[in-house]
């Protein structure tokens, strides 16, 4: 189920209402989700398969480029951005309420009985050369970010009597009161859902638990990556308090602009200037190419803005797939200035096609008129 179009993965009609695909899609994921599935490899994947399809045709802009150019027209980035790994964090707002209810009640993953809170996601901003968006690099970033202090181990309390068991909720982080029929579950307000109650903040980070430093990751970039895209590096955000999970680092990468190449996709584009009697009678030019010159035939009788292609050298897929071509542009360049003899040869040229041509000494004359 590889690659499936988006429509038939939620089972709903081309020109289905925004609505019909949200309610499509919360019963697959309903049905598929993790947390109902453990150890499901294939409710896995078509859990993930759902949501990949959703986040295209929720996305009004995402969905017209979809349904007109196919995946294709979502660009390279669409698919980098991980779909496999975020997928969770990604549609926690569309399934929250639906799988949010359930943990409070036990009956879900749990998520909400961690103590603590997760760390914040950090974005970083990475300018990386436009040969090494096409090859790939290994690289390390310093990273500004709030990491767990050593002191107390991110508690933010000082010894062991620094933290006390909060008495409004017995530690457990949630008080229970009858509505009715129902017993209905509220984290507590004194301890905000800790259980725990700080009595004396631990000095090195003055109770926050972490600390600001500059850390140092190691990044991996694939080639092929494009402008815009983003990597995530799991786990290298910023640290959790009260021993909650860190959150993921995101490097957004910014690729320079090349004097001579630009990217369109996996194709690398550049620009050649050709005389008309090469265009005429056809040549042999060298290219520059991200694996050095190469040369290219020119055939006889190529028009000005004729492309030609030079094939594998371009740029390999992000997600693996074969590389793309370089395409040249052909741009046919006028003389500006004419030697006599080259004078001569051009009239006698026009005279052979029937073209009319300004007069000798005219062309000066409108020279001097408009320079
Ligand atoms: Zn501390
Ligand atoms: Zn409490």
């Amino acid at each position: 189920m590889a690659d499936r179009d988006y429509y038939q993965v939620l089972g709903v009609e081309k020109d289905a209402e925004a609505s019909a695909i949200k309610k499509a899609y919360r019963k697959i994921a309903m049905e598929n989700h993790p947390d109902k599935n453990p150890d499901n490899p294939e409710a896995e994947a078509r859990f993930k398969e759902a949501a990949e399809a959703y986040s295209v045709l929720s996305d009004p802009e995402k969905r017209a480029r979809y349904d007109q150019f196919g995946k294709e027209g979502l660009g390279g980035a669409a698919g980098f951005q991980g779909f496999n790994e975020d997928v969770f964090g990604d549609f926690a707002d569309v399934l929250g309420d639906l799988f949010g209810f359930g943990s409070v009640f036990g009956g879900g993953g749990g998520r909400r009985r961690r103590r603590g809170s997760a760390g914040r996601d950090l974005l970083f901003d990475l300018e990386i050369e436009f040969e090494e968006a096409a090859k790939g690099l290994e690289t390390k970033i310093q990273v500004p970010r709030a990491e767990t202090c050593n002191d107390c181990g991110g508690t933010g309390a000082e010894g062991e009597d620094g933290l006390q068991t909060c008495p409004e909720c017995s530690g457990r982080g949630q008080v229970a009161f009858q509505q009715g029929f129902f017993t209905i579950a509220r984290t507590c307000s004194r301890c905000r859902g800790a259980g725990r109650l700080l009595i004396k903040p631990c000095p090195g980070c003055e109770g926050q638990g972490r600390i600001q430093t500059e850390k140092t990751v190691s990044l991996r970039i694939p080639a092929g990556v494009d402008e815009g895209m983003r990597l995530r590096v799991s786990g290298e955000g910023e640290a959790g308090t009260g021993g909650g999970p860190p959150g993921d680092l995101y490097v957004v990468l910014h690729v320079s602009e090349h004097p001579i190449f630009t990217r369109n996709d996996r194709d690398i584009l550049c620009e050649a200037k050709i005389g008309f009697a090469q265009a005429a009678l056809g040549t042999r030019i060298e290219v520059p190419t991200l694996e050095g010159e190469e040369s290219l035939d020119i055939p006889a009788g190529t028009q000005s803005g004729a492309v030609l292609r030079l094939q594998g050298r371009g740029v390999p897929g992000v997600q693996g797939g074969g590389k793309g071509d370089q395409l040249v542009h052909v741009k046919l360049v006028t003389p500006k200035k004419l030697s006599d003899e080259q004078r001569d040869l051009f009239e006698k040229l026009a005279e052979l096609e029937g073209e009319e041509v300004a007069e000798r000494g005219l062309f000066d004359r409108v020279k001097d008129i408009f320079h």
